[in-house]
């Protein structure tokens, strides 16, 4: 295959064939995947040209700044997940001033099943602790809602200013239309690949193209075909195709607008793509 450079068996990228992409997977979980070094380098070498992959509790922060400390260019954020409520707070806001993410979260709410997973009052505790300080930090929250669209959007009114993407979004279109009024980005994901996801495509069709963003939530969620834990960052691409041919534009257009639109939500340093650190490692 030309492009790549073959040293100790192990195929390398040739850093003058690194593909030209602007597309950007706009929330995963690199470091809940075996390897995530090489899942990086396969993702930026499949086409795509940047994530954000992001922490969602103690282990996982610090998994994120540890992999950072590796790629300084990649875009992260840190954040507590409503999974985790139970967890301290208070070391996840230290994280994020000692290590200036490009976004707190993953954050949000998890209303689901008859007794959610923690107490709403200490969910709703630990969200606004980071919307708290995301606005006075100037920076984006990637939000997760299960089953509490309705509480979530009354926290970010509350906390009026605060910038965000709501990732995975599957709620109707009203509800997503009053996030976007707000200013809020919605996080199209692997779901829009699925015929039966219906409101998602919806959504994914009648919002306009500017307020939307493409995501995996790899290793999480799956798409067609692609099941839980094997999705991977460069499913992203299938996103985009999804969304493309859903609204019957060019797959360009949708990686040119979505990827402008990730500046826009996460500031220049979502440019980063750690090809530079990928390039030093195939180099190596
Ligand atoms: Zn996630």
């Amino acid at each position: 295959m030309s492009g790549l450079l073959v040293r100790c068996g192990v195929p390398r990228l040739a850093t003058t064939h690194l593909p030209e992409t602007s597309l950007f997977d706009s929330h995963c979980h690199l470091t809940d995947i075996a390897d995530p070094a090489s899942v990086l380098e396969e993702t930026l070498r499949s086409g795509v040209r940047s994530v954000l992959t992001c922490g969602y509790d103690d282990a996982s922060n610090r998994a994120v700044r540890e992999l950072v400390t590796r790629h300084p260019s990649l875009p992260f954020s840190l954040g507590l997940h409503p999974w985790f409520a139970d967890q301290a707070i208070e070391p996840v806001l230290q994280s994020i001033l000692d290590s200036q993410p490009v976004a707190v979260g993953e954050a949000g709410l998890d209303l689901w099943g008859e007794v959610p997973v923690h107490p709403i009052e200490r969910q709703m505790q630990v969200l606004e602790a980071q919307l708290d300080l995301a606005r006075r930090l100037d920076l984006p929250v990637t939000l997760h809602s299960r089953k509490a669209i309705a509480e979530l959007l009354d926290a970010v009114r509350r906390y009026r200013g605060v910038r965000g993407a709501l990732h995975a979004f599957s709620g109707s279109y009203e509800q997503a239309r009053a996030f976007v009024d707000l200013g809020l980005y919605i996080g199209v994901g692997g779901a829009v690949t699925r015929s039966r996801a219906k409101r998602v495509r919806r959504c994914a069709v009648a919002l306009p193209l500017d307020c939307l963003v493409v995501e995996t939530d790899s290793p999480a969620i799956g798409l067609d075909g692609v099941e839980p834990p094997h999705v991977r960052p460069w499913h992203v691409k299938r996103v985009a195709a999804a969304l493309a041919e859903l609204r019957g534009i060019a797959l360009e257009e949708v990686e040119r607008q979505t990827d402008d639109n990730v500046v826009k939500l996460f500031g220049e340093r979502a440019r980063g793509s750690a090809i530079s650190e990928v390039e030093e490692g195939s180099n190596r």
